[in-house]
């Protein structure tokens, strides 16, 4: 069948609902109202714009027209009726449509439906939609169900064709998929009459329940796949468990200048705790900016040589790896562990030699890009991957260098805090270590809005800093001038050098220069022969200058807060005071979400913050992945209910790993067909 055998559809009016993703009548059953107007409850005339709720500023009222009368304000027609009922009377108001005049007449019954307010002469509504009532008829409201609507397809529209075709759209709803005794146990409506609820609803809590039912089976079937793949892991004990030996992390201790923090002793505990086992770990290890996951990383990475396996570490830019293999080296070093790096422009003969090392088994750790993926880079014995900013890579990507080892436990990092609730869902088969503490002693940054026009303000600033023997950064959104009114990195920092700084040396650093270049700049800013680095966001992650304490963001309102704090993050990694300057436009307003960020240092709490503001799709791979694509579910509001469909799924699973049982073809088809919960048996 096509959207066009249906009554009352065009073939203009299926290409407008194509617009709205509605393309066979199937996706018709599925285009859900977002609300439903409540016409049953009519307010006495004499109550009119007292009590209209936040959640539904329209208020229904009958009446009979006492009088009709016409009248202009400047060029446009207002036709005003009043209308009586038992307990007094309003004036309601139609604008722009004269028309009427000639429809409506003294003594006619009335239903209306508008904004009321209260005036000096008693209540007055304009009036958004009215019906003409016979004289004797009963008043009988409805529920109107408003659509999510387009371009030249009204929810008016789409509600007249839906109730036209309902009983024939609801022959298209599949057997239902979710098994009785949840139906039963959770009040839900089976999936026909769900349908029929949330189109044609007879009480709001009905359609309210619908509407849960779909909630949960989208949550279920992301649930059902997460819980699967963890079952299927744990079920192949093909992993190599490791020996902790019980002095270990006293050794570590031993070799560290400072105590490690809780949160960093309970993360290790769990990562070797993994480790131990003959399942493969896959574990996420989140921290904000400067909690010390490095550390982690090492103490991971000492269990596995102390077992003699090897570990490979994987970043997404060779900054980063090189910054990794500089950091781990002299953690590692006291226990005898060398670092081999493997990156794309390393020359020929230090990859052969790393090659050799690492293929004979001669060295414990390899630290690298991409690059560690290539044919030819073996390992002995590989036992443990790390990978790093793992959203930033492809699944092939990461498990091909899984590939290389035979069931290797898995640690994968990210330095973008993701709220907890978030985590909990779409890395639903990960298990989560947090470090929620930074180490003692940090002054936190100290950040401050500023308008463009005051940008010299912030110039005179990082001047100030840098004769202190500072440096700092200075981000802009874009690598050329383009239309949008966006400052260019390569512009301003042109602009910067001629004018505002002549006296500094000032480095260039985006997306489009070769690694090469990048490599040697980002060198020079280290070193401090460059003071100020003009750059785009690929300082955003990972990247450590402790000489660094001034952080200037321009055209900051383009920015999600969460990416902003990584930003920020640049700085406040010395002993050094610190500061951020974010620069917004003088126009802009709405700039209260950068308050957020002037009053919090905390990644965890600024996430929820953002996660809240933009949705789960702000968050690094989110969108991409489609682990979070939901058609009814938000992952914010319906947390409550995300949690029930986990704790079912897991149920579930128990009983019947694979959901092969004839009672469950419907919750396999469903885990086939949902975009998220096919994302989740895809990813990682
Ligand atoms: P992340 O990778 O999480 O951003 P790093 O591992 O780079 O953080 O650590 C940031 C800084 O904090 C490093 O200079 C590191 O030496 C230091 N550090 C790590 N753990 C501790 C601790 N327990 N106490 C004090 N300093 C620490
Ligand atoms: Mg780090």
């Amino acid at each position: 069948m096509n959207l066009q055998d249906l009554a009352g559809i065009g073939k203009e009016t299926a290409e407008r609902f194509k617009e709205l993703g509605v393309a066979k009548p199937l996706d018709l059953l599925n285009h859900f109202p977002f609300r439903y107007d409540d016409l049953r409850i009519v307010t006495p005339a004499a109550e009119l714009g007292r009590s209209a709720r936040e959640d539904s500023p329209e208020e229904n009222a009958v009446g009979t027209i006492v009088w009709v009368r016409e009248r202009r304000a400047r060029r446009l027609a207002i036709v005003e009726a009043e209308l009586a009922d038992d307990s007094g009377t309003f004036v309601a108001k139609w604008f722009g449509r004269s028309y009427l005049m000639g429809a409506l007449r003294q003594g006619m019954r009335l239903f209306v439906r508008g904004r009321a307010q209260r005036t000096l002469a008693g209540p007055a509504m304009n009036v958004a939609t009215h019906k003409v009532l016979n004289e004797n008829e009963p008043y009988r409201g409805e529920l109107v169900p408003i659509y999510p609507a387009g371009k030249d397809l009204t929810s008016r529209k789409i509600r007249q064709i839906v109730q036209r075709n309902l009983a024939k759209l609801l022959t298209l709803a599949d057997e239902d998929p979710l098994p009785k005794t949840i139906l039963r146990q959770r009040g839900f409506p089976e999936l026909c009459l769900a349908y029929g609820e949330m189109h044609a609803p007879r009480t709001p809590e009905g359609a309210e329940k619908a509407r849960e039912r779909f909630i949960f089976t989208e949550f279920l079937a992301l649930a059902l796949a997460a819980q699967m793949k963890r079952q299927a892991r744990s079920a192949v004990r093909n992993a190599q468990a490791l020996r902790v030996p019980a002095n270990l992390l006293d050794e570590l201790q031993l070799e560290l200048p400072f105590p490690l923090t809780a949160a960093q002793q309970r993360v290790i505990a769990e990562i070797w705790n993994d480790m131990a086992q003959d399942a493969a770990m896959n574990r996420l290890l989140q921290g904000d900016v400067g909690s010390g996951k490095t550390l982690v990383a090492a103490a991971a990475i000492l269990l596995a040589a102390r077992n003699g396996v090897q570990s490979a570490l994987m970043a997404p830019t060779e900054i980063l790896a090189a910054q990794h293999a500089a950091k781990l080296a002299p953690l590692l070093m006291p226990f005898g562990i060398a670092v081999e790096a493997i990156f794309g422009s390393q020359g020929a003969k230090s990859r052969a030699s790393a090659v050799a090392r690492l293929g004979a088994g001669e060295a414990a750790v390899a630290v690298g890009t991409h690059a560690l993926l290539t044919e030819g880079v073996d390992f002995a014995r590989l036992g443990l991957v790390i990978i790093d900013e793992q959203h930033r890579f492809g699944v092939e990507q990461r498990a091909r260098l899984r590939s290389k080892g035979t069931a290797p436990h898995t640690l994968h990092m990210t330095a973008t805090p993701i709220p907890r609730t978030l985590a909990q869902s779409i890395y639903a088969d990960l298990d989560l270590s947090i470090i929620d503490e930074l180490p003692p002693g940090r002054s936190p940054i100290e950040t401050f809005t500023l308008r463009r026009s005051r940008l010299d303000k912030a110039y005179d600033f990082v001047r100030k800093n840098v004769a202190l023997g500072r440096q700092a950064y200075i981000v802009a959104p874009v690598i050329d001038e383009s239309e949008l009114a966006l400052t260019s990195v390569v512009a301003e920092s042109e602009r910067l050098q001629k004018t505002v700084f002549p006296e500094l040396e000032l480095g260039l650093l985006h997306g489009r220069m070769v690694s090469r270049e990048k490599e040697s700049v980002m060198q020079r800013f280290a070193r401090n022969e460059v003071q100020v680095l003009v750059a785009t966001t690929v300082v955003e992650v990972g990247v450590d200058v402790q000489n660094a304490s001034v952080m200037v963001v321009l055209d900051a309102q383009r920015y999600g807060l969460s990416q902003l704090h990584q930003l920020r993050g640049r700085v406040g990694r010395g002993a050094a005071q610190s500061y951020c300057l974010l620069i917004a436009p003088d126009e802009a307003n709405e700039l209260e979400h950068l308050d957020i960020l002037t009053g919090s240092n905390d990644g965890f709490a600024i996430a929820e913050e953002d996660l809240r503001l933009r949705g789960p799709g702000e968050f690094a791979g989110t969108a991409q992945s489609g682990l979070a694509s939901f058609r009814v579910a938000d992952l914010v509001r319906d947390i409550a209910i995300y949690r029930d469909a986990k704790a079912a799924a897991e149920g579930i699973i128990a009983g019947d790993p694979e959901l092969v049982k004839p009672a469950h073809a419907g919750l396999r088809a469903l885990v086939e067909g949902e975009p998220s919960a096919r994302a989740m048996l895809l990813s990682s």
